[in-house]
């Protein structure tokens, strides 16, 4: 059901209203996803809190958490003879060691902006005599599609098709971060869509384990002021539940079907983040039966050493340790424009949202 402009300014002053009246004390909640930091400050939640209700990002920005190694190892084959790099826009401008895709493809490198990866399958037919590297970056939401893509290629005996995969499941860094002494969370905004893949089993263990409340939160303004509300009312009342504020949409049991198609072609392995180190089963390997599209089974390079930016709190940022004004880049060598780290380059990134919306306020 639509609500009327004067139905959802009513619902915004209910919810701004409920979370006022409760927070009576210093809260502290995490938007777990870079979706979710950017509506935040699109559209100027953080002005409609009281002061005492701190909103901070977490580790849900795809390209943010995926670590220099990974970009090393992409730049590395997007020098390679014959080699196409197929990817999403937004890892191009990320600044690996020594380099960057952007900075590859403005000195000849073959790397083409992709928005499907299907699209890759139709560079790689079209190019039989190369070999076309998919740059598999995401979380649940993305994965299923990057599984049907080898699926397809699978169909088609296509040969010359190879995924890189960075593929990460949110739920283990979550584990990670409630596991970490500084770590300093009331309650967790949970991304709507990748539950809405997982569904809620994956993430049942922070309230029931770490006893923080958490509601699994869509992407509107009304969205995130209705999860903050149910956030502060369980706060207010000493409960730790998991909530669905995302009902129109996720669904407890997730979507099955792809479920099933992550199960087929892939198997949970351990993962690089950035800010958090190797996470055991945070990552999708392809299982070995897809093993001939796994880039680096079927055309390994040599030792890669890499590096990550000096003096970039990304990680911490990350981990919700520090806002990105805390660092000493921010605004002075790292822009958009001139990014240090990655969180100053994705749309997703906290760095680039507090940069581009008002630096937080
Ligand atoms: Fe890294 Fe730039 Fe963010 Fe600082 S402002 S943490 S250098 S991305």
């Amino acid at each position: 059901m639509r609500l009327t402009a004067e139905q959802t300014a009513g619902a915004a002053a209910f919810f701004t209203a409920t979370i006022t009246r409760l927070a009576t004390r210093p809260v502290r909640i995490m938007e777990v996803c870079g979706s979710h930091t950017v509506a935040i400050f699109r559209n100027g939640i953080r002005q409609l809190l009281p002061p005492t209700v701190e909103l901070v990002s977490g580790p849900g920005c795809p390209v943010c958490v995926t670590p220099n190694e990974y970009l090393d190892t992409a730049i590395a084959y997007s020098r390679c003879p014959d080699t196409v790099i197929v990817t999403f826009g937004d890892m191009l401008k990320v600044p690996g060691s020594a380099s960057s895709l952007q900075a590859e493809k403005s000195r000849g490198a073959d790397i083409r902006i992709v928005y499907s990866p299907l699209d890759s399958l139709t560079i790689a037919r079209e190019n039989p005599d190369k070999h076309v590297i998919f740059l598999a970056v995401g979380f649940e939401t993305t994965a299923p599609t990057a599984a049907a893509t080898v699926l397809e290629a699978k169909q088609q005996r296509l040969k010359n098709f190879f995924v890189l995969s960075a593929h990460k499941l949110v739920p283990p860094a979550l584990r990670t971060l409630l596991s970490a002494s500084e770590t300093k969370v009331d309650g967790f905004l949970l991304p709507g869509h990748t539950v809405t893949i997982s569904g809620f089993e994956p993430y049942r263990f922070v309230a029931e384990e770490y006893q923080v409340p958490a509601v699994v939160t869509g992407f509107e303004a009304l969205d995130i002021l209705q999860g903050v509300s149910l956030l502060m009312e369980q706060i207010a009342a000493g409960k730790a539940e998991l909530l669905n504020q995302y009902r129109r949409v996720a669904k407890p049991e997730g979507n099955p079907a792809a479920l099933r198609i992550l199960q087929e072609v892939y198997s949970p392995a351990s993962a690089a983040w950035r800010g958090f180190g190797v996470i055991e089963g945070s990552g999708l390997k392809l299982k070995p039966e897809y093993g001939e599209y796994d880039a680096q089974t079927a055309l390994p390079l040599p030792e890669i050493v890499t590096n990550e930016p000096v003096g970039c709190r990304c990680g911490e940022v990350l981990r919700g340790n520090i806002i990105p004004e805390a660092c000493p880049h921010f605004g002075r060598n790292c822009t958009p424009e001139q990014p240090v780290g990655a969180c100053m380059v994705s749309v997703e990134g906290a760095c680039a949202a507090w940069y581009k919306y008002g630096q937080g306020r």
